[in-house]
């Protein structure tokens, strides 16, 4: 492994900002992790695919990016299988691999960019479906003890893009693999998703096999979310917000149109994207940055923005929907100062 000074991270963030680390190093084994971590350096990132994140300026520390590679079969029966893989493999890949061999369970994220060690830190879903769907467990490495520890599914705490890496783990697990549960089948469990039935439909499939699922969610996403190669982004910059019944009749009656989704505890989530939409922004750009004119939740650097600009966009943003509605979005993309 390598350590460079004053390394430009504009290759390995999915906003292309053109920030500087201080330090930075690829690990590609626990050896190397545990020599990074002897040094004890006091401020310290650790780095996936960098598709979630936002730098606003250059970055005074040691930028650790995770390379620990390796898919293992970790244990087999005639239904089920549990596949080891190290965090530092891509996401999309995995997926497709799942896909090629027959093992059901993750086809509906297919296309979500990053890798698998970064997938639990906000337990990344779509269509229908979230990591802790299939997740058994995951090894991390303690930054205050340099311990490898293990995490069952109970433990991670997961939530609508949430986990306990949030939270009480915040910046001291360094992941390096995640585990998870697939069925042996090519027949999908999750084809209810409303966009997923549409596409099939196009595509005249009616009884879709894994592969079909997997096809239709990419072609999906290939028409509705900007490609980061050729526009700067990182997919939803914000979190849908849920709010409780009481504040959800009450904007009903000034917003009779407005879009939820009940949940079991009578909350409502509302669409951020609406939100944002009903407010203006879809497809405003300012300078370099915009709101993109297709996505109203997918914030863009259409090229050379600084990180401050997006993020100064994204108050913007904050600030007019609690004019409008009341509600404080929450950003799901993590902001690095
Ligand atoms: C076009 C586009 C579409 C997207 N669509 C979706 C979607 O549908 N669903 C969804 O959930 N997300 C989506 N995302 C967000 C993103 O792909 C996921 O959050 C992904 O898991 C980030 O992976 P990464 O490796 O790039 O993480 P990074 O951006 O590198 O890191 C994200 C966070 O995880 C931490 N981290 C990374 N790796 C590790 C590790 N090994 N151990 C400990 N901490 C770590 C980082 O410190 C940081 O806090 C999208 C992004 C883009 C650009």
């Amino acid at each position: 492994m390598t350590i460079h000074t004053t390394y430009s991270l504009k290759n390995y963030n999915s906003f292309a900002i053109d920030a500087c680390a201080e330090r930075f190093v690829e690990v590609f084994s626990l050896d190397d992790l545990s020599a990074v971590l002897r040094e004890n350096h006091p401020k310290m990132l650790i780095l996936g695919g960098g598709s979630n994140m936002l730098f606003t300026g250059d970055y005074p520390g040691f930028v650790v990016k995770i390379g620990i590679l390796g898919k293992d079969i970790i244990q087999e029966t005639d239904t089920d299988i549990i596949l080891k893989i190290g965090a530092g493999e891509s996401w999309h890949s995995l997926v497709t691999y799942c896909v090629e061999n027959d093992y059901a369970g993750i086809e509906n994220l297919g296309l979500i960019p990053g890798t698998v060690g970064a997938a639990p830190i906000q337990n990344i879903g779509a269509y229908g479906v979230e990591l802790k769907d299939v997740f058994e467990s995951l090894e991390y490495v303690d930054s205050r003890t340099h311990d490898l520890k293990t995490l069952t599914k109970d433990d991670c705490q997961f939530g609508y893009r949430d986990s306990i890496f949030k939270h009480q783990l915040r910046g001291n697990a360094i992941i390096t693999s995640v585990s998870i549960r697939l069925k042996k089948s090519k027949i999908p469990e999750h084809t209810s998703y409303k966009d997923v039935q549409s596409e099939l439909a196009i595509q005249n499939v009616t009884t879709p096999t894994i592969r079909d699922v997997f096809d239709a969610v990419c072609a999906i996403r290939k028409r509705k979310l900007p490609d980061p190669i050729e526009i700067g982004n990182a997919g939803s910059f914000f979190k849908n917000p849920t709010i409780s019944h009481a504040q959800f009749l009450d904007l009903l009656l000034l917003h009779p149109e407005i879009p939820h989704y009940s949940q079991s505890n009578s909350d409502e989530k509302i669409p951020a994207a609406w939100l944002i939409e009903q407010c203006g922004w879809k497809g405003k750009r300012l300078g370099e940055v915009g709101v993109h004119p297709n996505q109203a939740l997918v914030l863009v650097n259409y090229g050379g923005a600084k990180g401050s600009e997006i993020i100064d966009l994204a108050y913007e943003i904050q600030a007019s929907v609690l004019e409008k509605f009341s509600i404080k979005l929450e950003m799901e993309v993590n902001i690095i100062q």
